[in-house]
């Protein structure tokens, strides 16, 4: 069991207690830095000025007219551990500007001092600028491995352009020993967690095309809203074999129990028990539905969004022959020769798991850390969301968790805000972890 070095974490946590100031003015800065989809060069060119300034050797890789994905490593040394911080760099739009507190752009501090407004402060321009600071710090210190910095552009969209990418071509040829992605890993009233595994999601987007016509002879025309309703109405059909989530749902609810007082749990009961429902089913929900354009017309299209989610060893397949199956059963045509015909598309993140996650010695450090900065025991969750944790689990084969500074109430969210402490903390985490994981190892005689 690797002890941690005390003298080493205090310099550590001196040094962020020292520089808190500049580290949470670089935050805003990041915050106020425009990175919508399509602008993450942005904020890529600030990772990597700031990195600069400590000697630390980062490339920034363009693509499109502004985007880019960001790829930076402590040392020269690629031979021996290897650990990858992944954070991303776009966030969601903020269209109604007007209705926020202070603008999403602004990276505003109230007087208290207590938390950062804008988007993307906690989804997650915090975890990765506490990701890129920890980088800094561990400059200063001696380690033999390495610690790669993996800040992407994308992931709001599925993460094709930014981590796949990136896995495929620049961290090819290099061998990542533990990941950590750090999206916020809170989900209040739920203590701090940290997420060993996430489920999938499945967009699957139907058109149904008919035959339109005046609505007073609806007999010449072919509905194209009727053939929607048709599969609505049966979509408790479209069910997939039963999957065991990695953690059931009475293990989270005893472990959730257990890390908060009678009091908060009774009083959070319901929406703590949707959390891990959320954790541990597959559940499907219809989110657009659009049709007809006229009030006396026959409709000759209509669309359908149904969002599916997915446990580890679910797939796209099975879907996509479940979807099949209830399309013959309903008589719905894909053929489109034919007047009244569907069509449809899907776009896919897989589950993930970090398989040996209960005997990961890795793990328990990062625990241990964790125990410490927060106070707190560590909660294992799953996240009910898909991130590009997915892409090292899968692509890299690479034992991977998610944590990060941020509450999941805030992401996406009108008047988004993040904790300054929280934000701090994770400094620590992330800063403590590398050293612990990457320092030089004692080398011990063997004695015959
Ligand atoms: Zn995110």
């Amino acid at each position: 069991m690797t002890g941690l070095n005390h003298s080493v974490e205090q310099f550590i946590l001196k040094e962020i207690k020292d520089n808190k100031n500049l580290y949470i003015k670089f935050l805003q800065e990041l915050i106020q830095t425009d990175s919508y989809k399509g602008n993450e060069k942005n904020v890529a060119h600030k990772i990597d000025d700031f990195l600069k300034i400590y000697k630390i050797k980062s490339e920034v890789f363009p693509f499109e007219e502004n985007r880019a994905n960001l790829i930076a490593y402590l040392n020269d040394n690629q031979n021996g551990k290897n650990l990858l911080y992944n954070g991303h760099m776009d966030v969601v739009s903020a269209e109604n500007s007007k209705e926020w507190k202070y603008h999403p752009l602004s990276g505003y501090i109230e007087s208290d001092g207590k938390f950062i407004y804008g988007r993307g402060s906690t989804d997650m321009k915090g975890g990765l600028t506490a990701m890129v600071i920890s980088m800094s710090i561990l400059k200063k210190l001696e380690l033999s491995g390495n610690l790669i910095l993996n800040a992407v552009a994308d992931e709001e969209t599925g993460g094709f352009l930014g981590t796949k990418e990136c896995i495929k071509k620049h961290l090819k040829e290099i061998k990542v020993d533990f990941a950590v992605v750090g999206e916020f890993t809170s989900i209040q009233p739920i203590p701090k967690s940290i997420m060993i595994g996430e489920k999938g999601r499945l967009q699957l987007e139907i058109k149904a095309f008919g035959k339109d016509s005046h609505a007073s002879v609806p007999f010449l025309g072919e509905n194209a809203i009727s053939t929607i309703v048709k599969i609505v109405e049966n979509l408790h059909k479209l069910e997939l074999p039963k999957k065991d989530p990695p953690i059931s749902y009475d293990q989270l609810r005893e472990n959730i129990q257990l890390s908060l007082s009678k009091k908060d749990f009774e009083e959070h009961k319901d929406i703590i028990n949707n959390y891990i429902r959320s954790m541990t089913e597959f559940t499907k929900t219809i989110t657009v539905i659009k049709g007809g354009s006229a009030k006396n017309k026959v409709p000759d299209c209509c669309e359908l969004v149904i969002d599916i989610r997915l446990l580890p060893e679910q797939t796209d397949d099975m879907i996509i022959n479940a979807f099949k199956n209830l399309l013959s059963e309903l008589e719905i045509s894909t053929d489109p020769s034919k007047d009244n015909h569907i069509s449809y598309e899907i776009n896919y993140n897989r589950a993930s798991t970090f398989t040996d996650w209960e005997n990961s010695e890795t793990l328990s450090i990062f625990s241990k850390i964790f125990r410490k900065i927060y106070e707190q025991e560590p909660l294992f969750l799953m996240s009910p969301a898909t991130t590009d944790a997915e892409f090292f689990r899968h692509d890299k084969k690479c034992p991977t968790i998610m944590f990060g500074p941020g509450d999941y109430n805030m992401a996406h969210k009108i008047d988004e805000r993040l904790e300054i402490a929280d934000f701090l903390n994770s400094i620590r985490v992330f800063t403590i972890f590398a050293y612990n994981f990457l320092k030089k190892q004692l080398k011990v005689k063997k004695s015959f």
